[in-house]
């Protein structure tokens, strides 16, 4: 077999819709596999909040009709064809048609609903997948539902899965009521081998042992998820996937972040002229009214404000990183308790600490580009792409030692001189701080500073390893597919 065809299915793919690394990942990995050579199309909500520029590209396919519970729900698909992607989109204007793109009541019956139109459109648009590539716990159902509906139905007969976990945490837990009435299952799939989970259903436990195959986004997460506490209580479930369950590193799409031909910040540079880098600097610092000097350094942090990204170390330490003269530049939204502390320092320091409260892609590309170091000291990080950007335009990341970070930030080592970034182990204010001050040290050293912006930017973290990874495991599958396939033949006959 030479070439493989997937479906892969996700709540949120940029640039049409994005709230984390998985929109990112989502609008990446696809393009990397077609230039592989792998037939890819991606499907995902047609949300309300989707730009009018994709909005009026889209074609309309067709209309159907699915089955949830008891409900009997139109189905309208629209397709857009970019960069050799074909991306499908599933419209419900009852199910879709909202701000943002999650936290409503009926998450469970929205993306049931999404995951039974896509399994569903398969044969009515004649596109056979070797293999459905599904993405947290918004898809994860799917394969339980190829299992509860569609195993005597030919068109579906050895598809197999593949199931991405980009967050633990997110698991898609509720009440046992769903099960009849949002995702129409017999009451043979509750139990502790199969959607059961502390007498509730839980989705992503149901994606992890239906699908053939199931990895998260880095190594080291990979593995601390095989143990309590970052298990989340999946861990046995988890390790009883065996060799089935693995780790690959998400990659970045370095055309869409490149300091050599981005639009949205302030002065284009690349690693031969890195002098220039200093303009976006500047940039930030006119645009935010930061204290006009240009020595003082500059952290930056664009992140989900939220408990997982390590914003109570921040918190008990911020006024120590203010006092030793650092300006910091903040990009988030989330927990209303972080976005009143950042508020409140802000007007305490109004040229030293902005906060801005929003979500803009234009403004954290400038800050990427424009800050000196890059903060992010997560509790526990499955990959994290926002370091990754920030080595992409050369700005050095501060970073705690878990997951992905630890699997892509190799700490400056002045003795040997290796590595490019700032870590720390354990989780702790003060052993952060002293990662701070240790990176602001350096700083104040411009040709080691400048030596080790060098390096990050000339790192490469693309998907050119990693999608090749995923590759192998879509061939691995459809090899099990045709196997099974042959086996069938041969009993026929
Ligand atoms: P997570 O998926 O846990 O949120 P990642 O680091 O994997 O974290 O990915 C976060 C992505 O979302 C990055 O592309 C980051 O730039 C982007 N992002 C996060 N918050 C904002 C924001 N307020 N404005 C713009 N982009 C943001």
């Amino acid at each position: 077999m030479d070439k493989v065809s997937v479906l892969f299915a996700a709540s949120e793919v940029a640039p049409f819709a994005k709230v984390g690394g998985l929109a990112d990942v989502a609008g990446s990995l696809p393009k990397a596999l077609s230039k592989l050579g792998v037939d890819v199309r991606v499907v995902m909500p047609k949300y309300k909040d989707i730009s009018k520029i994709y909005l009026d590209k889209m074609e309309y396919v067709m209309h159907f009709f699915v089955d949830i519970g008891w409900r009997h729900q139109y189905v309208g698909l629209f397709k857009y064809i970019s960069d050799n992607v074909t991306y499908y989109f599933i419209d419900n204007s009852y199910y879709f048609c909202r701000k943002g793109l999650y936290g409503y009541f009926d998450e469970c019956e929205q993306f049931t609903f999404f995951t039974r139109a896509f399994i569903e459109m398969l044969p009515l648009i004649k596109f056979k997948p070797d293999v459905i590539h599904l993405n947290d716990w918004q898809t994860a159902i799917a394969p339980l539902f190829l299992d509860a509906f569609y195993k005597s139905n030919d068109y579906y007969k050895n598809i197999k899965t593949i199931y991405t976990i980009h967050n633990l945490k997110y698991q898609g837990i509720f009440p046992k009521t769903v099960l009849e009435d949002v995702l129409g299952l017999g009451w043979e799939y509750f139990k502790p081998s199969g959607i059961e989970f502390y007498d509730n259903v839980n989705l992503m436990k149901a994606g992890i042992i239906y699908s053939d195959y199931v990895n998260t986004v880095s190594p080291t997460y990979a593995e601390e998820v095989l143990s309590a506490p970052l298990g989340e209580e999946l861990n046995n479930v988890l390790a009883e996937k065996g060799e089935r369950f693995f780790g690959i590193l998400n990659g970045i799409d370095n055309d869409l972040f490149n300091p050599a031909t981005d639009r949205s910040i302030y002065q284009k540079y690349d690693k031969e002229n890195l002098s220039e880098k200093v303009k976006n600097k500047l940039g930030l610092i006119n645009e935010l009214g930061l204290s006009q000097d240009i020595k003082a350094p500059l952290i930056g942090i664009v992140s989900r404000l939220v408990d997982q990204k390590g914003f109570d170390l921040i918190v008990e330490c911020l006024e120590d990183i203010l006092k030793d003269g650092i300006n910091l530049v903040v990009l988030g939204t989330g927990d209303g308790k972080y976005e009143e502390m950042f508020r409140n320092y802000s007007s305490k320091y109004p040229n030293r600490l902005i906060f801005l409260n929003t979500f803009n892609a234009d403004m954290a590309q400038k800050i990427y580009a424009g800050v000196d170091m890059f903060l992010m000291p997560s509790h526990f990080e499955p990959c994290g792409l926002s370091q990754l950007i920030s080595l992409r335009y050369g700005t050095l990341p501060i970073v705690r030692e878990t997951g992905g970070l630890k699997d892509t930030v190799i700490p400056y080592n002045e003795y040997d001189d290796t590595g490019y970034g700032f870590t720390f182990t354990n989780y702790n204010a003060q052993d952060m701080l002293f990662a701070i001050r240790r990176a602001v040290r350096f700083y104040n050293n411009p040709s080691t500073w400048e030596k080790l912006m060098q390096r990050a930017i000339t790192l490469d973290f693309s998907w050119n390893t990693s999608a090749r990874e995923y590759l192998e495991y879509y061939f691995k599958a459809s090899g099990e597919k045709n196997n099974a396939e042959n086996e069938n033949e041969y009993k026929r006959h």
